[in-house]
């Protein structure tokens, strides 16, 4: 047994689940989070006033292919089936999404099979786009005009903030139409929710003898001296105090309000109408449809460029952004004793099963590290 401490930065689902594979391995672990509860931005908690399990950071499913993630999560909660189908609202009438057969025939007010609905949707894509460019080129070329402008421009320009004319095509990278009536979201072999939300998950996880942690607690490098090493799951450009100015993210703003009844009848409605300044409403208690409230939480959901002091959701990483981020990453591998992980760390969105994937994969390579007396990597998972 060591008696060695290591410090993590975070207690969302990285340093929680780092934390805990340490912990078992007999080093004294130590995790500090500058916020009030643990589980970073898969926090839950239930609404004193109608018992509604609120994600308060907005709507997070569990999805995930990899069978030592699943029985990894399940080892610490019981997951309920959840399957993801979302609802859009586009020029005055309710689709289904993602595009599919059901949103194609009805936004058309035709009865196609799908292989006349996919003849059909070659007739409407622009040919005339040889080499798609731009987002916008990318989805004229695939789904033609019609549904390029209900389902793609708006929901995409509030999303990111400007004209789909200024992202690169590589964003839709595939026919992002479906020609059977299938609306699961996810195609993955493992969904669900945890039955209790994801702070009590993660609560299980951080339950171990061997791990402390402090809430509103900020890291400084100054006062991390005596660590063995140091994981860190906050932003990389924050851990040097923005020197080399701020990687671009986009923040939500959430505007929550209560009804009495059911809303709108389903989770997660969006809304394709660049008139209507919101992209989506999130009706909480429908993320639960194992349990019954009558009355109900929901957000609405502004997205906007994340400021100082706003919290950083989706990384851009454009062209510019790049470029900054590969001067983070240059100055990051001069540090010594410091292992930068998770979404934050390293400047990617990351889905819950691949971030748990990469916390699992980073504590083995500690332990091996160390067991052979070899250095521990800047980063597992290159950010570029
Ligand atoms: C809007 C939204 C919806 C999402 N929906 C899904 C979904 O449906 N399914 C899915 O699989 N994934 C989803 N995700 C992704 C999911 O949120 C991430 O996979 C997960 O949060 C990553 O965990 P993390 O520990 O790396 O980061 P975080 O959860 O962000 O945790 C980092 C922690 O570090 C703390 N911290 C930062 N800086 C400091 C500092 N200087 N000092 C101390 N503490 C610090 C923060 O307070 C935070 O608690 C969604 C993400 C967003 C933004």
């Amino acid at each position: 047994m060591t008696q060695e401490t290591i410090l993590i930065v975070g207690a969302g689902l990285s340093g929680a689940v780092i934390g805990r594979e340490l912990a078992q391995k007999g080093y004294r672990i130590e995790i500090v989070d500058s916020r009030a509860h643990i589980a970073g931005n898969c926090h839950t908690e239930r609404d004193a006033a109608t018992g509604v399990m609120v994600h308060v950071y907005g709507p997070h499913i569990f999805h995930t292919d990899d069978q030592e993630v699943w029985d990894y999560v399940n080892g610490f909660t019981t997951f309920m089936p959840y399957k993801n189908r979302v609802k859009t609202t586009s020029g005055g009438q309710v689709y289904s999404l993602p595009v599919n057969l059901h949103t194609i025939n009805q936004f058309f007010g035709k009865t196609l099979r799908p292989d006349e609905a996919r003849t059909f949707l070659e007739s409407e894509a622009d040919t005339s786009i040889a080499d798609p460019q731009t987002f916008e080129e990318q989805a004229l070329r695939f789904v033609g005009k019609g549904l390029y402008e209900a389902f793609f421009k708006g929901y995409t320009q509030k999303q990111w903030g400007c004209s789909p004319t200024a992202l690169p095509a590589s964003i839709l990278k595939r026919l992002p139409v479906r020609f059977n009536y299938e609306d699961n979201y996810f195609f993955h072999k493992y969904q669900g929710m945890p039955a209790n939300g994801y702070t009590e998950m993660i609560a299980g996880i951080l339950d171990h003898p061997n791990i402390t942690v402090r809430l509103t607690t900020d890291f400084r490098r100054e006062a991390a001296d005596g660590y063995s090493h140091i994981f860190y799951s906050g932003p990389l450009d924050g851990y040097f105090d923005y020197e080399l100015g701020r990687l671009g993210y986009r923040t939500l703003d959430f505007e929550r309000f209560t009804y009495d009844g059911d809303y709108q009848g389903c989770a997660v409605m969006n809304y394709g109408d660049v008139s209507v300044p919101y992209t989506r409403i999130t009706e909480h208690k429908h993320f639960s449809p194992w349990e019954e409230h009558r009355g109900s939480v929901c957000y609405r959901e502004f997205s906007r460029a994340c400021e100082p002091g706003d919290i950083p959701y989706y990384p851009i990483r454009l062209v510019e952004e790049k470029a900054q981020l590969a001067d983070y990453v240059a100055r990051a591998e001069q540090e010594a004793g410091v292992t930068f992980v998770g979404r934050l760390g390293t400047y990617r969105y990351l889905d819950m099963d691949v971030t748990i994937r990469e916390a699992l994969d980073t504590a083995r390579l500690y332990l091996a590290r160390r067991a052979e007396n070899a250095a521990m990597p800047t980063f597992l998972n290159p950010p570029l």
